[in-house]
């Protein structure tokens, strides 16, 4: 990754995930305000901007690619990051949302919507997107960097591979995080 005196250009989003992962990334405190002299996040559900900016140092993903909306995203977020990171479990290998892939999607989605409904029960077709059949993991959509694991991955682990990113280096960042952790 470019170490220029100009900062390091991001992007985030989540796809099929709780946003514990951006909670995370928060959890980095104080030394958020350390890197905001070194990189900027041009878009993300932390800052107000709406459109993926054309080219993006660095692509951060939370969450399974569960929905037509999630692998759209996905495709992008690869098409307009140079580096793109899976970040947490969710992301690298489908975790929770994943569990569903157990059962039929429309034994899924009677259960979810109609089974434990008492009032008015009734599956949503506008203003949501397609579920996808089965749950994928980020990597199986497009191709990824780098993989933060974790549920959520601790602050730790995340500002370490930034900070190392940020110098010019190639993180592994396993001695901090585990699945589940
Ligand atoms: S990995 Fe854990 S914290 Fe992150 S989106 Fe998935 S369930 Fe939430």
């Amino acid at each position: 990754m470019s170490t220029s005196a100009s900062k390091i250009t991001v992007a985030t989003t989540w796809l099929d995930g709780c946003s514990g992962c951006h909670m995370s990334f928060l959890d980095m405190d104080e030394r958020l305000i350390e890197l905001a002299n070194q990189i900027d996040i041009l878009y993300s559900p932390l800052v107000d901007t709406k459109e993926l900016p054309e080219s993006v140092d660095l692509g951060i993903l939370e969450g399974s690619v569960s929905n037509d909306e999630d692998f759209a995203k996905a495709k992008a977020f690869r098409q307009h990051c140079k580096l793109l990171i899976s970040l947490g479990d969710c992301a690298v290998n489908g975790n929770v949302p994943a569990m569903r892939n157990a059962f039929n999607l429309d034994d899924v989605i009677e259960r979810a919507y109609r089974d434990t409904v008492d009032i008015n029960p009734q599956i949503p077709v506008e203003g949501v997107p397609r579920l996808r059949r089965v749950v994928l993991p980020l990597h199986e959509v497009v191709e990824v960097d780098l993989f933060i694991p974790g549920c959520p991955p601790p602050a730790n682990a995340i500002h370490y591979v930034l900070t190392e990113l940020i110098a010019g280096r190639t993180p592994d960042p396993n001695q901090l995080t585990r699945f589940g952790a």
